[in-house]
């Protein structure tokens, strides 16, 4: 598939895809180019109202439809996704930034959700005690929410949306997703695979736009639960709002996520792992390894090494198939001079840069949005780049005599998504992860991120709501319990039927 140019994206409802009239349109670019590849609609209430009336009228059939023949689609779907998995990667490259391999990495894991959606008839089996008194039996089983939405952050075109739609619907719910306004085209593909495996219209519908779609969601009364991804202000007003008006909300929010480096860690191993985890998909990761804390002599050990692997990175546009840089571009233009901006600031208050991503130019893209690497070191706990989440390349070094030290730095912070630790001592290991205040831990895994069976359990200021997206937690969100208490009388002593 070649990647689309000059297309303005359709909503989806009720089966059928739709250009918007008379809606601003944003630009969806590639972010290695600096061009724009397409338009979005930004819709508001009333295309809102008609995705959500779409969703109602076809959930009472899709409710009524066996969990096993919902499984049904999901498996023709898995099959189509495997098809077109390497021209849906090279799309995801194109609208996002990042590499293919990492693009590759971003639907896999998508695909995962689906593989574990298929086995819905056994997740949502209910639980039963007969004879809770005698002649009483009891039984609980779980029914879909109704319609329900999913609002998306640009970082992952393919995988969190994915964490959303394939357990909702296979549920029984009906679902509305609104992609995120800058990597829109990646579910439009995926969708229409999803129409192709037979999903009956008005269960999966697609709205575009930013604050004013998603307040229209928020407030609508026909939806019943809100799962959203994307930066800790919005998902704390989503949570707030959704809340508010009635409804189910799992916000899954932003993070810096810190990593301990202990002196006795395996340098070759440590230093591959932490270059991933901060560069990998240009450090726009919500589990992006961004703060290294390197204990007593950790930094003279890993350091030197780290800065000359980092500093042979190869950064460049990711929309060609043959030729594959080490990282590709950041979002935009904008987010490229704030990340820049940072590092100028953490320089200003004090810190070493090591590896300068600022000065990086690609001949050959040269509108692209591209930062290299940066190592930058000696940051103090009250520089500016410790205030806030970068979600660039730009891995920021912290020093500490002890773990006690690193864990306390770690917790200082707000957020509380993934942490990780690198040694080899069992000791520091428990430690850290008995007392490190994040919902996902690493022990020499630098990008902890768990797989579709497991919550992505963030904590703190990194997710708000009580039930994690993916996993069991996911079927939980997307499903309410009811629990039947039954007694039969005797009916007249079988002589109904003897007569
Ligand atoms: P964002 O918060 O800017 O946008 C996310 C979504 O919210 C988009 O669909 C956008 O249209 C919508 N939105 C933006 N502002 C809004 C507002 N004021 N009111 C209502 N809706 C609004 O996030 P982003 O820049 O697209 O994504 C990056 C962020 O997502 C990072 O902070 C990253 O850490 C986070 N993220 C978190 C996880 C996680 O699991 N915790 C996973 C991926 C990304």
């Amino acid at each position: 598939m070649k990647p689309t140019v000059d297309q303005a994206c359709p909503i989806y409802v009720g089966g059928k895809w739709k250009q918007v009239e008379g809606r601003t349109g944003g630009p969806v670019f590639n972010p290695s180019r600096g061009s724009v590849i397409a338009t979005v609609p930004m819709c508001g209430p009333e295309e809102v109202n008609e995705v959500v009336a779409a969703a109602k009228a076809a959930f009472p059939d899709w409710r009524d439809t066996p969990p096993n023949e919902r499984a049904q689609v999901l498996f023709r779907v898995k099959i189509l996704l495997e098809d077109a998995f390497e021209d849906l990667c090279l799309g995801i490259s194109t609208e996002h930034g990042k590499t293919l391999s990492e693009a590759r990495g971003d639907l896999r894991r998508g695909i995962e959700v689906v593989e574990f959606a298929c086995g819905i008839p056994t997740l949502l089996m209910g639980e039963s005690l007969e004879n809770i008194a005698r002649g009483i039996d009891c039984h609980t089983d779980r029914h879909p929410l109704g319609v329900v939405a999913g609002i998306c952050p640009f970082n992952f075109p393919a995988l969190v949306p994915m964490w959303m739609w394939p357990i909702a619907i296979a549920c029984g719910n009906t679902f509305i997703l609104k992609p995120s306004e800058k990597v829109p085209l990646t579910m439009q593909r995926v969708v229409a695979l999803l129409e192709k495996a037979g999903l009956p219209p008005g269960v999966l519908n697609i709205v575009h736009g930013g604050r004013e779609c998603v307040d229209a969601l928020l407030e609508h009364p026909d939806v019943a639960a809100i799962s959203f991804v994307g930066s800790t202000p919005v998902a704390r007003e989503i949570h707030r709002k959704g809340t508010l008006h009635g409804k189910r909300v799992q916000a899954a929010g932003g993070a810096k996520n810190f990593i301990v480096l202990m002196p006795d860690a395996d340098v070759d191993r440590t230093v591959e792992a932490v270059q991933d985890g901060a560069f990998g998909c240009a450090g726009e990761r919500c589990m992006a390894g961004s703060t290294a804390v390197a204990v007593g002599e950790a930094g003279e050990r890993l350091l030197p090494a780290l800065a000359e692997r980092v500093g042979a990175m190869k950064v460049g546009p990711t929309d060609v198939r043959e030729s594959q840089p080490d990282m590709g571009a950041v979002i935009s233009a904008e987010h490229k001079a704030r990340v820049s901006g940072l590092i100028d600031a953490g320089e200003r208050a004090g810190a070493k840069v090591l590896t300068d991503g600022r000065k990086t130019r690609v001949a050959d893209a040269p509108d692209g949005y591209f930062l290299g690497p940066t190592v930058i070191d000696q940051v103090a706990p009250d520089n500016p780049l410790m205030a806030t989440e970068v979600f660039g390349p730009v891995l920021a070094v912290l020093r500490a005599k002890t773990l006690d030290e690193a864990i306390a730095e770690a917790n200082k912070q707000a957020f509380g998504n993934g942490a990780a630790i690198f040694t080899n001592s069992g000791k520091a290991a428990r430690e850290f992860r008995r007392n490190v205040s994040a919902g996902m831990v690493g022990i020499n895994v630098g990008v902890p991120a768990p797989l579709a069976y497991f919550p992505f359990s963030g904590w703190n200021d990194s997710f708000f709501g009580d039930l994690h997206i993916q996993g069991k937690e996911g079927v939980e969100f997307f499903t309410k319990r009811k629990t039947t208490t039954t007694r039969w009388f005797s009916f007249g002593d079988g002589e109904i039927w003897a007569k």
